[in-house]
């Protein structure tokens, strides 16, 4: 287990103000005088989302942002983490606008030490796709004039509260920009819940055209046989998909059980989702699997997600920590 701890990891799926420290988050509820009573209810994706209301209240201004994000930087680099992909959503903050948001979060990730990391811009499909074309134009924007920013940006999530009224399809044009136009990847939220609009079935047609540019997160609603011979890799968040889905045992989370207990399924990635909501860890995350699917080939499951980063500079942060820490 100690091996576990210390061995060198990716993280490709965790949003950034989910994973805000439970210690920080509750200082600055009880700072604003907020009621965070959410925070002792069972993680239904109902209760998440209350959460993600509260946090986004705390986090106020773009000072705390960058101390979110430096602190959730400290905690993956303890457990392990050579390579962060690190999601968010853009929000105009007392007067500073989605630019900065952007840039802030930016700089703060270019100044990472001991840890490469990269940010996917998120879009959140509950404020509509006119929202995110506004966004994206002025990631696009910024882009072309800030170095950095064009370094770090390595692709574009697609999130948000599963059950609002939008579907992936009012979202596709801008996720073929980025793909096609950009040369950025998608990671897309797919299959949290059962939708009946066939939004699964599009976004897996999306990434059968180009899957080593399209990651899932969760995937959980797919069938094996949709899934088969599909080469985008699952991100699979152990504790936030155990409570989504209310299994008893994590033996039962159905992509886990799959990739390791039959073959021909896609390459998946261990990550944390949001840690200050599930109070869960990328170290833990991975002993959970261990413990409930073990012994497995664990070094392989790093493999599969650094080939799948959305920078190619993964593999050698990779291979530095390994040659570092010998494990
Ligand atoms: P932020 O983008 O503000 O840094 O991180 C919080 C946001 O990420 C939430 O408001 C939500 O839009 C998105 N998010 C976090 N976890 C999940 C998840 O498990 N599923 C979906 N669909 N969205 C999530």
């Amino acid at each position: 287990r100690r091996r576990i701890r210390r061995m060198t990891k990716v993280e490709l799926h965790a949003h950034l103000n989910g994973s805000i420290r439970p210690a920080t988050l509750k200082r600055l509820a009880a700072e604003r005088g907020l009621d965070a009573a959410c925070l002792d209810r069972k993680r239904t994706l109902e209760v998440c989302f209350e959460i993600f209301a509260l946090i986004h209240k705390c986090v106020d201004s773009l000072e705390i942002v960058a101390v979110i994000a430096r602190e959730f930087l400290e905690d993956l680099r303890a457990d392990g983490c050579a390579y962060v992909e690190l999601r968010t959503t853009p929000r105009a903050l007392q007067g500073r606008t989605e630019a900065d948001y952007v840039r802030t979060v930016c700089r703060v990730l270019s100044e990472a030490s001991g840890i490469t990391a990269r940010l996917l811009v998120s879009v959140d499909r509950s404020r509509g796709p006119e929202a995110a074309a506004k966004t994206l134009a002025e990631v696009a924007q910024l882009r072309r004039s800030d170095a950095t920013v064009d370094r770090i940006v390595v692709g574009v999530d697609f999130s948000g509260n599963p059950t609002s009224k939008h579907g992936f399809d009012a979202f596709e044009h801008l996720f073929r920009e980025v793909r096609d136009q950009w040369g950025l990847g998608c990671a897309l939220h797919v299959g949290e819940t059962p939708r009946s609009d066939g939004d699964s079935a599009k976004i897996l047609a999306f990434a059968r055209e180009k899957p080593r540019r399209v990651r899932f997160g969760h995937a959980l609603a797919f069938s094996d046989d949709e899934l088969r011979g599909c080469a985008s890799l699952i991100e699979a968040c152990p504790s936030s998909n155990a409570a989504t889905l209310d299994l008893a045992r994590l033996e039962d989370h159905p992509r886990l059980w799959c990739h390791f207990h039959s073959t021909g399924s896609p390459p998946l990635a261990i990550c944390t989702d949001d840690t200050g909501v599930f109070g869960c860890s990328l170290a833990g995350e991975y002993l959970k699997v261990w413990d409930a699917f073990g012994p497995v080939d664990l070094v392989r499951v790093v493999d599969d997600a650094a080939a799948a980063a959305f920078d190619a500079c993964c593999g050698e942060a990779v291979r530095r920590r390994r040659a570092m820490y010998n494990v």
